[in-house]
């Protein structure tokens, strides 16, 4: 019988998933991105951004090196991913901002996690959870200033800051942040940035006028806290820069911006062998090799998060030189034609990396499969094992 909870199943030894590909995170990186964004916006105070597993990199030790280079906020998309921070530890400033009704509202404030509130419904709610547990919510109210996305309408505004008053005045909440987001911050000088600048300070004056007196105003991002300083308020909340990236290639190329990629995404070949010439390769035969040659196979996937898109045209380095993807992605694989060059199995094969060795960057993965850097550092998925190095802040320099 096939009894797949059978305690005869023995463990995978560990570490042996890493043999096949992995996920090295520099956390060094990672401090020296928060210490440059820091420096880019030295009145403000910063929140770095590790929701959805910090991008990708791994949330937990990502917050922790951010923390020590110097962030004093943390932020999440989900409340669960706030929870997981303070199950780990974290006891910092720390605020999540992707709520639906439910909650779980009580959790966190008993957790000591800023919440956000958009509508009234939100913050009726925190109210509630708040005389639950006898506590005063740190609420962070989220104006709609012209993403369209998340926050309140400029015509709902002045009904969301009265009654978050009145709840103030009950004492179930603190108004410690009013906040917004931009839209095309990645494309400076696009006239929304300067239009939701001036929709931020009309609502931060009915905030005021109505009684609040918020800790921190934010609306800046990676890509306003590196390229717009008006937008910096009390506090910036840079997500993609913290791990290196640029938000975009308007906005700039990371060197230049004093960024350094912290994700390098490699792979042993499991199969080097020779093939004739004509020989179609993967599913669909969307690639036939020109001449005799040898087919190199990378045990990675769209299963992995490596983007079907990709196939055809990713860049991988392998056996020195740049290869191209050879035909289709598949679930688990994916093959590059290796020419005439000397390769073995167990050859590392690296998708990207900060580029020093000669390797694509996240950046010509994207340009490759029509996405942005972000959508490919964070789709990678939980089969690849993550490594971190630099775990100890290095304290000599
Ligand atoms: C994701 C996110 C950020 C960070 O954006 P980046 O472009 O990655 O810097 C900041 N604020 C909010 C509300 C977000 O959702």
């Amino acid at each position: 019988m096939n009894d797949l909870s059978s305690p005869t199943a023995l463990p995978a030894p560990p570490g042996s998933e890493a043999l096949r590909a992995r996920a090295e995170i520099d956390l060094d990186a990672v401090r020296a991105n928060v210490r440059a964004l820091r420096a880019r916006a030295p009145r403000a105070e910063l929140m770095a951004v590790v929701k959805s597993g910090g991008y990708g990199h791994g949330a937990v030790p990502c917050a922790r090196a951010a923390r020590e280079a110097g962030a004093s906020w943390l932020g999440t998309a989900t409340p669960q991913e706030a929870l997981e921070l303070r199950a780990a530890g974290d006891t910092g400033r720390l605020m999540s901002w992707l709520w639906t009704p439910g909650g779980p509202w009580q959790e966190a404030i008993e957790a000591d996690i800023d919440v956000s509130a958009s509508a009234l419904w939100a913050l009726e709610e925190i109210v509630a959870a708040a005389r639950r547990s006898c506590r005063t919510a740190r609420v962070h109210l989220k104006a709609d200033t012209g993403l369209g996305r998340g926050g309140c309408q400029p015509a709902d505004w002045p009904d969301l800051v009265a009654a978050a008053r009145a709840a103030e005045a009950g004492g179930a909440v603190r108004v410690a942040g009013v906040w917004s987001h931009f839209a095309c911050a990645d494309e400076p000088g696009h006239p929304a940035n300067a239009a939701q600048l001036d929709a931020f300070r009309d609502a931060l004056k009915i905030a005021e006028r109505a009684g609040l007196d918020p800790e921190v105003r934010h609306h800046a991002n990676s890509a306003a806290t590196l390229t717009l300083p008006e937008s910096h308020f009390d506090l910036v909340r840079p997500g993609v820069s913290v791990y290196g990236l640029s938000p975009s290639p308007e906005v700039g190329v990371a060197a230049e911006l004093g960024l350094r990629p912290a994700m390098t995404l490699s792979a042993s070949l499991a199969l080097v062998k020779q093939v004739p010439a004509g020989h179609g390769v993967s599913y669909g035969h969307d690639y036939r090799t020109a001449g005799a040659t040898a087919l190199g196979l990378v045990p990675l996937g769209y299963a992995d998060g490596v983007p079907r898109h990709a196939s055809g045209t990713a860049p991988v380095l392998a056996a020195g030189k740049w290869r191209t993807v050879a035909g289709r992605v598949a679930m688990d694989q994916f093959v590059v034609d290796l020419g005439g060059d000397a390769a073995a199995a167990g050859d590392e094969v690296v998708l990207f990396g900060p580029g020093d060795r000669g390797e694509p960057t996240a950046e010509d993965w994207a340009r490759a499969a029509g996405t942005i850097s972000y959508e490919i550092v964070t789709r990678i998925s939980a089969r690849v094992s993550r490594i971190h190095t630099n775990e100890r802040a290095n304290t000599g320099g």
